[in-house]
Order: C-alpha cells, then structure tokens, then sequence
C-alpha cells in the first residue's frame, strides 16, 4: 500500500474516519498542520501569548508541547509548561521524571508543583476517607492549582492535552447525567467572562486518541505509559470503553457527536447555563458561584 500523499511507503496508519492512508512522514506533517489550522480557526492564541501547559507527561500533553513549541520558535507565544504531582504512589513520579526530561529537550521553561505543596494533602492521602471518586478529587484540585500557577507566572491562556475522545466522553457524560450547566462549559476554548480566569485552550480537540499515540511514537517522543491506578474506577472510564466499542463499526460516530454539540451548543446556552454570580471563596479567594469553591468545599470534608 502506498501513501495518499507522497505516493511512497510505507504506510503507518489508515485512517478510517477519513479512509486515507500515510506514510510515517506525511502522517506527522499532517498532524501539525491539523492542529496549527485549528490553532487559527478558533483563534486559540494571540501573539504576545504567555501559556501555561498542563504537562502530566502522558501522550496528549507532550504531543501538545511539541506542536506548541513551533508557535515559541516562531517567537508567537511563550511556552511555560508545569506539571502537577498529585501525590499517587508507584505512579506519578515516572510521569514527573519524563515531563522533565522533554521539557528540557525541547528547551521548554518547567514548574513542578504538588498537591502537598499547595493543598497539604496527597491524593492518596485523600483517598484514605473519600467523600468522592479520585478523579472528582483530581479533577477539581489540578483545576485549581492550574487557575493559581497561571496567575503565579503570568500566562494568559492554559492549555491542555484534551483529545477528540476526552472531549466526546465529556459531552456523553454529562448528557448521560442530565448535567445541563456542565454542558455548556464544553468547548475548544473557555469563555468565562471573570477575568480571574484564564482562558483555557484545547489544541488537541479534534485529533482521536489512537492518533495522538501514533503521533508521539512516530516521532520518537519519550512518554508515561503507565496507567494511573485510580483510572479504572471512573464513570469516565466506563462511557470511554463504551465509545470505543461503538467506534469499531461506526469510526466516524466521535466526529460527529462533536460537531452536533457544537451546532447545538448555543441554544443549550441560551436555556440552559446558569449565569454564576461573580464571588470570591471565602477561604482562597479564588473566583466562586458558592461562599466556598468546590476545592475548599472539598478540603473542608476531608
Ligand atoms: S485517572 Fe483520575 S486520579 Fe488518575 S490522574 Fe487521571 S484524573 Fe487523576
Ligand atoms: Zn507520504
Ligand atoms: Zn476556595
């Protein structure tokens, strides 16, 4: 078989969404073009743009890195990555180790910080009485450790690895849970109009998992392939298993479902989001809708 787009060989994917095939060199071409095009198409960054990146060092961060660094080279933005220990045993310090050693390879300023540091409390510590499941606690406690260090180092964007399949489990999850509000938070771009938040960014949003791996592997990245222990137990993890099942016959079903919510993402909007009042946590200080933000409200039970 030989490639769609040079005519050579040998093909490494077949893309079945799109029926395309490509060799090695034309898949990764392909891939940066896809996400600086989106870069532009949705108007993620501005030039003169300080971001912070999410760097876990699993494959959706570092593929982000990698194609954010040519926006840095090209003197467009400037590139802070930061790497959040979240204190899980046999697990996250390998991701820590690697997040830093391609950092400095592709000479990318790096932070880490810890849960411990800036909450005094491991996740696994929290998960020795929880009131939750680990990625609820995850979730909210990255966000908000991602929210301070942004202000901390002055970035005004924060980008993260979200792919296709994270984006269109979200969408399904809560829609599965009727959780309306959350819904209209989804996007390639966030849009709070409080400016103690900085805008988030998703360049990976319409690149599928499988490609993302394809990707740093093609291009020989280091990256953390083991799974986080807690990652089983999700309902996230339930509704991913479930869309992959069905893409198998229907490989075009995430595309899709993607581009139906957001055709109908400004009427949800228009019904359906809650307007929050502006406030401030009592206890942080960072932007709430409640006297207390989901992470002190959180740090209050444990
Ligand atoms: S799987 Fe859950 S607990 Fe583990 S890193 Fe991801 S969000 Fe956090
Ligand atoms: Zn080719
Ligand atoms: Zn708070």
């Amino acid at each position: 078989m030989k490639c769609d787009s040079c005519g050579s060989g040998p093909v490494i994917i077949h893309r079945k969404h799109s029926g395309q095939v490509l060799c090695k060199d034309c898949f990764i071409q392909r891939m940066q073009k896809k996400v600086l095009k989106d870069i532009r198409k949705y108007k993620l960054v501005r030039k003169g743009d300080k971001i912070l990146l999410g760097l876990s060092g699993g494959k959706d961060s570092v593929m982000t890195m990698d194609i954010l660094s040519n926006l840095q080279e090209r003197g467009i933005v400037e590139l802070v990555a930061v790497t959040i220990d979240e204190g899980i045993a046999g697990y996250r310090a390998e991701g820590v180790e690697i997040a830093t050693e391609i950092a400095r390879e592709m000479n990318i300023q790096h932070k880490v910080v810890s849960f411990n540091e800036y909450l005094g409390v491991t996740l696994d510590e929290m998960m020795k009485n929880p009131h939750s499941g680990a990625c609820t606690y995850c979730g909210v406690f990255r966000r908000w450790i991602l929210n301070r260090v942004a202000r901390e180092v002055g970035a005004t964007k924060i980008a993260t690895g979200h792919n296709l399949d994270d984006e269109v489990q979200s969408i399904l999850m809560n829609y599965l849970e009727g959780n309306l509000d959350n819904l209209t938070r989804i996007g390639v771009k966030s849009q709070s109009n409080d400016p103690r938040f900085t805008v988030k960014i998703k360049p990976l949003r319409e690149v599928p998992e499988k490609e993302v791996a394809l990707y740093v592997l093609a291009r020989e990245l280091p990256v953390h392939l083991a799974e986080c222990p807690y990652s089983g137990d999700s309902f996230r993890a339930e509704v991913g298993h479930f869309l992959k099942e069905i893409s198998l016959k229907h490989p075009t079903i995430m595309y899709s479902t993607l581009r139906g919510f957001d055709r109908i993402k400004p009427v949800l909007k228009k019904e359906y989001s809650r307007k929050s009042p502006h406030t401030m946590c009592e206890v942080c200080g960072e932007p709430a809708a409640t006297p207390l933000c989901k992470a002190c409200s959180f740090l209050k039970m444990m």
